[in-house]
């Protein structure tokens, strides 16, 4: 063999060796994507599976009862209350009917150390000033005197677009906290507790002027919502131990209501 051919043939060599090495290079490539793609499906697969045992489970999934704690019992007496009905008038007792009772709205007076008696004539002094609306359909004094404002078959100016269906409570305050004093407090219990009974409603019904439009009302029981939670388990206490058992019409008229 020649000098020349020896070259060439070393130079032909170096070619092969660097196509198959081309070559190589190439199927590994393709191995790797083969491999991405694989994991790409697998993925795939594994989100729509995921999602459709999602969506078989929601449908078959019983709807959540939002009532779980209709009081079996009723309270069947109020408090004492001292019935003194606003005069008819615009601004604080508009005089239009209220035809169904679907909570019960707990407010503060937001004015520390008035008496009930004075919040009420405010109520009816609006009807001479003009000044605002507002009313409620009671309310609880700092010794736990409780006084009436507006029949409970009309609306008062309370709680906004929930005037129309919930009945109102407010309660004085002794002090900046807006918490309740003791007296207060056991008056709305059994208050509460009787409403309940008497429109049929369960303890979830009782909601805060918070709860309505984000208002801070009640303050003390808008900044500690387990303070509020407390005082609807308080109702249910209540209600357990002074209450008497419905009567079977009362029972059927409740469940026609909650469709239970
Ligand atoms: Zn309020």
């Amino acid at each position: 063999m020649s000098e020349t051919e020896r070259r060439e043939q070393s130079e032909y060599e170096r070619r092969a060796a660097r196509r198959a090495a081309i070559r190589k290079k190439k199927r590994r490539q393709e191995r790797n994507l083969r491999f991405l793609l694989i994991l790409f499906c697998i993925g795939i697969l594994l989100i729509a599976g995921f999602s459709i045992f999602r969506f078989i489970k929601n449908k078959t999934k019983q709807p959540v009862m939002k009532r779980t704690a209709t009081p079996e019992k009723i309270v069947d007496t109020p408090p004492d209350y001292d019935v003194q009905l606003l005069s008819v008038n615009e601004y604080s007792r508009p005089g239009i009917g209220l035809e169904q009772v679907n909570g019960i709205v707990v407010h503060y007076t937001a004015n520390p150390g008035t008496t009930a008696q004075q919040n009420r004539d405010y109520f009816e002094g609006l009807s001479q000033s003009g000044e605002t609306f507002a009313s409620s359909h009671f309310v609880i004094g700092m010794d736990g005197e409780l006084i009436q404002c507006i029949p409970c078959q009309e609306i008062a100016y309370a709680s906004n677009e929930r005037n129309e269906d919930t009945i109102a409570i407010e309660c004085c305050i002794p002090d900046e906290t807006g918490k309740f004093a003791d007296a207060t407090y056991d008056t709305l219990i059994h208050l509460l507790a009787w409403l309940t009974g008497r429109y049929h409603l369960d303890t979830e019904d009782i909601i805060r002027h918070y709860d309505i439009t984000g208002k801070e009302c009640p303050k003390y029981y808008v900044e500690y919502p387990l303070e509020w939670e407390q005082l609807k388990e308080d109702v249910r206490n209540y209600i357990e131990s002074y209450g008497v058992l419905k009567t079977p019409e009362e029972t059927e008229q409740m469940q026609s209501k909650t469709g239970e």
